[in-house]
């Protein structure tokens, strides 16, 4: 089997939720083969605009390759001066392409380790208490055990707000006071927080039975991480967006800044260099906790990871939706089905060739431009 042609199509996925972007571009990736297989994922980190160099650059790279040799090619672009996200994209369409060859999913070709896993919700941005409170109450309703919030000082990034830490202490005191003690919460700071600020948010979670906090301090401070660690009892996450891919993580392990690795397929090198990061965590006894991956094809082949490594808890949705609208389709969409999550909020594994679910092409293609 021979690559022969790589192609683009755009469209803008409409964005629901009160806070952010009326659209997200999503650029669907095909990789075209002689023997009419193709691999598809949506191609770019978040804001990012790589369809020039994956037409220009890497479509004369990889025409005329066997669309197997998959670590031939992540080898290839990882070289210097491609953005990283280039690899990751690459990287899914190939195994997309391989689980089509194979007559099998994606996880079965890695190794499959389970059929389904517990889900959370992590909610999207808010500028008000109660709307978390009731989209809390509203989730675990539908089932799910666990929910991430993503706090009020997010604001400070989407609206220019000084909003005082002691706002996402409140947050996540109503939180738990509504949902009880027995759900899962987890606080996702999404590096806002100086270091006096991640201390004094970490006691407080600590003390209200918060399973994890993630992300407080900027995503390069390693020593910021290394510090924090000695002053909390809470795990700390870390690592969702570190550059480097898998070899940056090195010095998070043997450092100790962190209790997880994490990462997704688009920012860390697609299937592969998650594959590889979750072992170099196995090494360590360390969870390994796969990010939402922004979109619904990547969220499949994160999932398609997830069920071939042992040491990753849970699944993360994001689950950005209308006001009052507690929803997950921004999960899926794009796609001709759902991903399966039951209503005890677990989500089961593909069971189709490649990554598992169809594309929608009819609403691809409404609003679709077809680039190069
Ligand atoms: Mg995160």
């Amino acid at each position: 089997m021979k690559i022969i042609d790589i192609s683009i199509l755009r469209h803008q996925q409409p964005f629901p939720a009160a806070v952010g972007p009326e659209h997200v571009t999503l650029d669907l990736l095909t990789i075209a083969t002689d023997e009419g297989i193709q691999g598809h994922t949506f191609a770019g980190g978040p804001g990012e605009d790589i369809a020039s160099v994956l037409l220009d650059v890497v479509r004369p790279m990889l025409i005329g390759l066997d669309p197997l040799d998959i670590g031939r090619v992540w080898a290839m672009t990882g070289r210097r001066g491609l953005p990283a996200t280039v690899r990751g994209a690459v990287d899914v369409a190939l195994w997309d392409i391989a689980g089509k060859a194979a007559g099998l999913p994606v996880h079965r070709l890695i190794g499959t380790v389970r059929d389904h896993a517990p889900a959370y919700i992590a909610t999207w941005v808010h500028r008000d208490i109660p709307t978390y409170v009731d989209e809390a109450l509203a989730y675990r309703e539908m089932g799910f055990t666990a929910h991430k919030l993503h706090p009020l000082t997010q604001l400070r990034h989407f609206d220019g707000k000084q909003v005082p830490v002691t706002d996402d202490i409140d947050l996540c005191a109503q939180v738990r006071a509504a949902v009880g003690d027995r759900h899962v919460l987890a606080l996702d700071a999404a590096w806002a927080y100086d270091y006096p600020e991640a201390v004094q948010v970490g006691l407080a979670i600590e003390e209200l039975g918060y399973a994890w906090y993630e992300d407080p301090l900027a995503a390069d401070d390693l020593y910021g991480y290394i510090r924090l660690k000695q002053q909390l009892s809470i795990p700390l996450m870390a690592t969702e967006v570190t550059q480097g891919g898998l070899t940056a993580l090195a010095p998070w392990v043997v450092e100790r800044a962190t209790d997880f690795l994490r990462g997704d397929v688009v920012l860390k090198g697609g299937i592969t260099g998650m594959v590889k990061i979750a072992h170099l965590a196995e090494a360590f006894h360390l969870p390994c906790e796969i990010h939402d991956a922004y979109n619904s094809l990547n969220n499949l082949a994160g999932l398609n990871v997830m069920m071939a490594i042992a040491n990753c808890q849970w699944f993360e949705i994001l689950a950005p939706h209308a006001p009052g609208s507690y929803d997950i389709d921004a999960l899926s969409y794009g796609l001709v089905e759902p991903i399966t999550i039951d209503p005890t909020g677990n989500v089961h594994a593909p069971t189709r060739p490649g990554l598992g679910i169809d594309i929608d092409w009819e609403l691809l293609r409404a609003s679709g431009e077809l680039l190069g």
